[in-house]
């Protein structure tokens, strides 16, 4: 249970659903529906990657596209920092850089970084600050298990 989440299958546009609907809300308001075909519970990893072959918006700007081929430089460059040159989870090992983040090792609050605090932000506060240590990488899955739990199960074997 500690790494599953919903996933809507025709994707969150179909159903109206903004990206802040999600977690608590979405299962009371699914409830309140008596549970509704269209969904599917992944695992956080399962989930990001599902939509990684997702179609381009067209109708981004240059712009946009430009700050997310340069977020992922950064975040090549912050994983492989923290990840001792191989990218991948600290604790279960798994590997694919889209499902992979930072993780922080005594918790967010310690940092002062709050829940805004995105992830591309994050990568360029920490190349300013030339790479401290803090850090870990860490999959979808075991970073969302560790925020819900005190640690991540795997840890707990
Ligand atoms: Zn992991
Ligand atoms: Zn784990």
């Amino acid at each position: 249970m500690a790494f599953l989440t919903l996933d809507h299958v025709r994707g969150r546009k179909a159903e109206g659903h903004s990206t802040s609907f999600s977690g608590d809300k979405l299962w009371r308001h699914l409830r309140k529906k008596y549970h509704p075909p269209g969904y599917q519970v992944l695992c956080w990893n399962c989930n990001v990657l599902k939509y990684r072959n997702e179609p381009v918006d067209h109708s981004s700007k240059y712009s946009a596209m430009w700050a997310r081929s340069n977020n992922i430089k950064l975040k090549n460059k912050v994983l492989t920092h923290y990840s001792d040159g191989i990218i991948a989870c600290k604790c279960c090992g798994f590997n694919d850089i889209l499902a992979l983040g930072l993780d922080h090792i005594s918790g967010k609050k310690t940092h002062g970084h709050s829940k805004r605090m995105t992830s591309s932000r994050l990568y360029s506060n920490l190349i300013k600050e030339k790479l401290p240590p803090g850090y870990q990488v860490f999959c979808y899955n075991c970073n969302g298990a560790k925020g819900r739990n005190p640690k991540c199960p795997h840890e707990m074997n």
